[in-house]
């Protein structure tokens, strides 16, 4: 397993095409914008080789039989399960946001689960190469991205009935040796940091739009992907140096959209290849593991803004306050309730026909859906408690001006010993991980409210429920 600076140097042998804000980014894992979330991967590779942390980090690899880190490790029972979700919430304690490596985790689980299946009923041999793709990420302790989300074009049409059919990423040549594809994937957290693209399919689609059903690993600097990182609030600062930055991890994923202009794919390298009735089944076991994690890395993050709301009351003289502690309790409880769903769809989770396990799918939607809400609810309990000065509070240049800075000290000043510049940076904090950036990603990551919905639905097997009230109120009828 990589160390942290390891990773850092493996992605610097790589030379991606990456623009952002108009330019392209010649060395871009050393630009303001993407280091945060070069940092924050880097500790998912300094923990997994931290003694202390071994269990919850580290997997033993059902392939080599050798110790690998978890985010490369399928989920084997439900004992893996929970630990991963422990994993997410130890990692968002630690970096305060988001640190990206479980949407490429949730593919990799998702693909051998599918490819398996696809091989059984079709006889391809999808699944022999993923094994042996598997197997390389293992070994090199490779950080892969997971890129599901097409740009959609107009939403009240397929992907083949689109006026311009690379709205959705598809097969555009079938060469004797692999693929070439083209289209866009956005909203993709961590994908400049990342060695390798997990390109999966969207949607399941029908004979068709079987062009459209395709899964494959893409290096990150292969010919042909350019990847745009996307603009966040507050980014500028990430550009100053000092507390408006906020912590050394940033906020969020750093996401880009991923461009596949005419992308050849050997076929080592793919997993799906036109096979759209298995394209649906591969959405929705991604979703389901995705879905839980909101439960832990959620929880983690907010244990951090649970302590920083906490330290900015302390420090405001308000923390004993009857009613401030009666928010922080309910801040407390929302976290908890996704945290323990999270374990409950864990610990219901079945076995697949490839062996790895699926948490319980009407938990997990269940688990994002209240993430939907509750987040947002725990960010105006924090602006609550916090209070004006989250969105006022001067700049630092101005704390560090000659003239004003002084004034500035004084009169921010809080409770007698609670220093200025750690109520400044409290501040920064809670402004970052209650931003829209930051509640945006909590509403649409892993999917947006409605297709939790569905799922939960579909589910939730009324009809059995609608039988078990006709028993105990005996009634009359089927
Ligand atoms: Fe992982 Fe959470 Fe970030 Fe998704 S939002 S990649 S689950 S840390």
């Amino acid at each position: 397993m990589m160390t942290g600076q390891q990773y850092v140097e493996s992605l610097k042998r790589r030379k991606p095409r990456v623009f952002y804000k108009g330019k392209r980014l010649e060395s871009p894992y050393e630009h303001p914008a993407i280091l945060p979330h070069l940092r924050t991967a880097s500790v998912t590779y300094d923990l997994a080789r931290d003694p202390k942390h071994a269990e919850v980090m580290t997997a033993t690899s059902h392939l080599t039989g050798k110790t690998v880190s978890r985010f490369t490790h399928l989920f084997w029972s439900v004992d893996d399960l929970v630990k991963k979700i422990g994993m997410l919430r130890l990692l968002g304690q630690e970096t305060g946001t988001c640190f990206q490596r479980c949407v490429g985790l949730d593919g990799l689980n998702a693909i051998w689960s599918v490819t398996y299946e696809m091989d059984q009923a079709k006889g391809t041999d999808y699944h022999a190469r993923f094994k042996a793709f598997l197997e390389r990420v293992q070994r090199e302790d490779l950080m892969s991205a997971g890129a599901m989300t097409d740009t959609k074009g107009d939403r009240s049409l397929p992907p083949w009935k689109q006026a311009d059919p690379d709205l959705y990423v598809h097969i555009v040549e079938r060469r004797k040796d692999g693929v070439v594809i083209r289209g866009a994937k956005t909203h993709i957290t961590g994908a400049v940091n990342s060695h390798e693209i997990l390109v999966m399919p969207t949607l399941g689609v029908p004979p068709e739009g079987a062009d459209y059903a395709v899964a494959c690993a893409i290096p990150i600097d292969a010919p042909g992907l350019t990847l745009v990182f996307g603009r966040q609030s507050n980014d500028e600062r990430k550009e100053e140096e000092g507390i408006d930055c906020g912590t050394a991890f940033g906020v969020v994923g750093g996401e880009s959209t991923l461009i596949f202009e005419d992308v050849f794919v050997p076929n080592e390298r793919v997993f799906m290849a036109g096979e759209g009735d298995f394209a649906g089944l591969l959405v929705e076991r991604f979703a389901a593991w995705h879905r839980a994690n909101y439960g832990g890395c959620k929880a983690g993050n907010a244990d951090v803004l649970l302590g920083a709301t906490a330290l900015l009351a302390e420090g405001s003289g308000t923390v004993g306050n009857a009613i401030v502690k009666d928010k922080l309790t309910e801040m407390v409880h929302m976290v908890e309730t996704n945290f323990a769903g999270a374990i409950g769809s864990s610990a219901l989770a079945k076995k697949l026909p490839a062996g790895n396990w699926l948490v319980d799918a009407l938990l997990a939607n269940t688990v994002k859906q209240n993430v939907t809400r509750f987040v947002y609810q725990v960010a105006r309990l924090a602006h609550d408690i916090g209070g004006g000065i989250l969105s006022t509070l001067p700049s630092d240049a101005d704390f560090k001006n000659s003239e004003v800075g002084g004034l500035l000290k004084k009169y921010f000043a809080g409770k007698q010993g609670f220093s200025t510049d750690d109520k400044r940076k409290l501040v920064r904090y809670i402004e970052g991980m209650t931003s829209v950036s930051t509640l945006v990603e909590a509403l649409h990551g892993a999917g947006s409210p409605q297709a939790q919905r569905i799922v939960m639905f579909r589910q939730a097997n009324l009809q059995e429920k609608a039988r078990l009230a006709r028993k105990v109120l005996g009634l009359e009828g089927k």
